[in-house]
């Protein structure tokens, strides 16, 4: 088994109903079971400005699938949830899964990379992230709450109820 955490973002057609859903499917994976999950955040929107603020979450995994087959398996769930992948690059979508961390494993391919690229300087991730996983180190970067710290997370409020 390994702990893998996954970032989840929304800002379209009801975007807590999707993440919430997204959480119920990520526990349904194959090989894998769901041992921790974040608040959910509001946050504004990182890239064009012009679209509505997100809803973004962490979630927590042990896992028997590789790493590539749990990306493909992100990709599917996203899918389901009419993700469009024509959009300009950071634009409004109704379903985001990132995986963030994949143990403590560092993977440099085209189409998957370990720590995820932005995780590092993202207070839209970090935030969610810190809520359950706050002594995790992210490979290279040190512990999420020595990133946290020096981020700046004007604009992330955690949603009260959810
Ligand atoms: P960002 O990656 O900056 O958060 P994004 O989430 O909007 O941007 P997408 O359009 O969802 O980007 O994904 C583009 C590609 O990123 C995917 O096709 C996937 O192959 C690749 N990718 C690389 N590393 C990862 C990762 N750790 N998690 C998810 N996708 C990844
Ligand atoms: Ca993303
Ligand atoms: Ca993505």
């Amino acid at each position: 088994m390994v702990d893998a955490y996954i970032g989840l973002g929304s800002n379209l057609d009801d975007p807590q109903a999707h993440i919430i859903r997204a959480l119920e499917e990520l526990k349904q994976l194959p090989g894998s079971c769901l041992v921790g999950r974040s608040s959910l955040y509001v946050t504004s929107p990182v890239g064009p400005q012009s679209q509505p603020d997100y809803i973004n979450a962490a979630c927590r995994l042990g896992t028997e699938l590789g790493a590539h087959d749990l990306l493909e398996q992100l990709q599917a769930i996203e899918h389901c949830h009419g993700r469009l992948r024509e959009g300009e690059q950071w634009g409004p979508r109704t379903l985001d899964l990132d995986l963030l961390l994949y143990g403590s494993e560092i993977i440099d391919m085209p189409d998957l990379k370990v720590p995820h690229s932005e995780l590092h300087r993202r207070c839209f991730v970090l935030q969610p992230l810190h809520e359950i996983a706050g002594d995790v180190v992210v490979p290279g970067h040190g512990s999420v709450s020595d990133l946290l710290a020096a981020a700046d997370c004007n604009g992330v409020r955690k949603l009260d109820h959810d």
